[in-house]
């Protein structure tokens, strides 16, 4: 995986992949599956190499070129700046001088403070680390909650974070104190345009303009209008979870047929892990596109999920027993990537949504307790990152070894115990950390377990 790309879609995701280059209209990359290709609309940028390039890389600006938005200097601002980052580096001391005095509550040293740290932010932002960046953003604000810039920063952060909803939170904040300034309109348009929402970043590009001339806003705006265009021959409909568009030429009674049976796994899956996803899921049916479920299930065309479900159904008229399991399947994914903010395993992913589809370990349950038992198993701690660049046998391997380790964790505790693993790891925590915590395992133990587990389940 040394020498993968990444490539970055306009929701956000990021498919790590080999061998990832334009042709036409098509992104295509390579997988042990095969070629796999996604339509270039939906496609952000591409990251060539293992390096994730930050700061001011023009690959990096998530997929808008835009700059940050200005924080108007006060008087003693340059001094304030100067003592804070000084010899290419942050002076935490001066910093935290500036933070005992704002312990008074006065306002200028509530300001001083709030500068101080926005430009140790302004300097980690400079270097790429955008941890430390928002951290120390944030924290500005604890100090001036009002203040537009400070706001606007944060929201920025997020933008680039692609973490366009909280981003969202903070330029409502910002509109509230500044209701006519350009930049709030600027970056909430992007917000929407990471969302996929491009009526509202039309909007929002176009109420900016209208406030201030802007050529980074014109070109976004261009942007927004193209893709709008080239996705205005799909046609859409939607029910209460799901946003769901599909080529003119499917269908619109399998396209219906498709949401009902979506919503009908949406309530399975929702009182089974006790979750209900905060934004709606968008669904892409297509006719004359076949995505490979990377390396899974021979004979199905496959379905993949990026953020939205895109699902083959060339040549369907209706929804049929396997189509309905691999809808439960990519929904599952869109269940856990809500519930955990986008930090599921991959092992925990495939797991799940293998078991809710309805899979079971059965036939392949004494070959993996035979691996196991020679020491030969896949650690979980390597099955949580990308599954992209596993031989096609090892991805086969992984995805049972990983529906069995899920399997073990239901039968033994119950549903719950995945629904709170799946809340620590949301909350930040590790997944072995998770695990230690709900079943006082740690990966090895959970393996074990396993193992035993399918003998004394499936053993003859
Ligand atoms: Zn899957």
């Amino acid at each position: 995986m040394a020498h993968a790309d990444t490539i970055v879609l306009k929701n956000g995701r990021r498919i790590v992949a080999s061998n990832v280059r334009e042709e036409g209209d098509k992104v295509k990359y390579e997988t042990p599956a095969g070629e796999l290709s996604l339509p270039k609309s939906i496609v952000d940028h591409i990251e060539k190499g293992g390096a994730v390039p930050m700061g001011d890389s023009p690959a990096a600006a998530a997929n808008l070129d835009i700059t940050p938005p200005a924080m108007a200097t006060t008087s003693g601002g340059a001094e304030i700046e100067s003592g804070a980052v000084h010899d290419g580096a942050i002076d935490r001391g001066y910093i935290a001088k500036l933070e005992g005095a704002a312990r008074g509550g006065e306002q200028r040293a509530n300001a001083s403070a709030a500068l101080g740290h926005h430009a140790a932010a302004q300097f980690e932002l400079s270097r790429g680390d955008m941890e430390h960046a928002l951290a120390d953003e944030r924290t500005a604000l604890t100090f001036a909650p009002d203040e537009p810039a400070l706001l606007m920063n944060v929201a920025y952060m997020h933008l680039r974070r692609s973490e366009y909803k909280q981003s969202l939170d903070f330029l409502e904040r910002a509109r509230r104190v500044a209701p006519t300034n350009a930049d709030v309109a600027k970056l909430a348009g992007w917000a929407y345009y990471g969302m996929n929402k491009m009526d509202q970043a039309v909007a929002e590009w176009k109420r900016a303009l209208a406030l201030r001339p802007d050529s980074e806003v014109q070109a976004a705006l261009d942007k927004a209008q193209r893709d709008k265009q080239e996705e205005a021959s799909y046609k859409e409909n939607e029910s209460s979870h799901f946003t769901l568009r599909y080529s003119g030429s499917a269908e619109p009674a399998l396209a219906r047929e498709v949401l009902h049976t979506l919503e009908a796994h949406f309530s399975a899956i929702e009182s089974e892990l006790n979750f209900t996803p905060p934004d709606s899921i968008g669904v892409v049916l297509y006719t004359q596109q076949a995505f490979a479920d990377i390396t899974r299930a021979p004979g199905w065309v496959g379905a993949l999920n990026d953020g939205r479900i895109r699902v083959p159904v060339q040549g369907l008229s209706g929804v049929t027993p396997e189509l309905s399991r691999v809808l439960k399947h990519e929904l599952t994914h869109s269940f856990v990537g809500q519930k955990t903010r986008g930090h599921a395993p991959t092992w925990i992913q495939e797991g799940l949504a293998q078991w809710m589809e309805g899979k079971r370990s059965g036939e392949n349950a004494d070959v993996l307790a035979q691996i196991h038992k020679e020491g030969h198993a896949a650690s979980l701690g390597r099955l949580e990152g990308s599954w992209m660049g596993l031989p096609g046998d090892a991805a086969g391997y992984a995805y049972a070894w990983a529906l069995a380790n899920v399997e073990y964790i239901v039968q033994s505790g119950g549903m719950g115990d995945i629904e709170r693993i799946l809340d620590r790891i949301g909350g930040g925590s590790s997944t072995e950390e998770a695990l230690r915590a709900v079943l006082h395992s740690d990966y090895n133990d959970l393996m074990q377990s396993t193992s035993e587990y399918l003998r004394k389940t499936y053993g003859r």
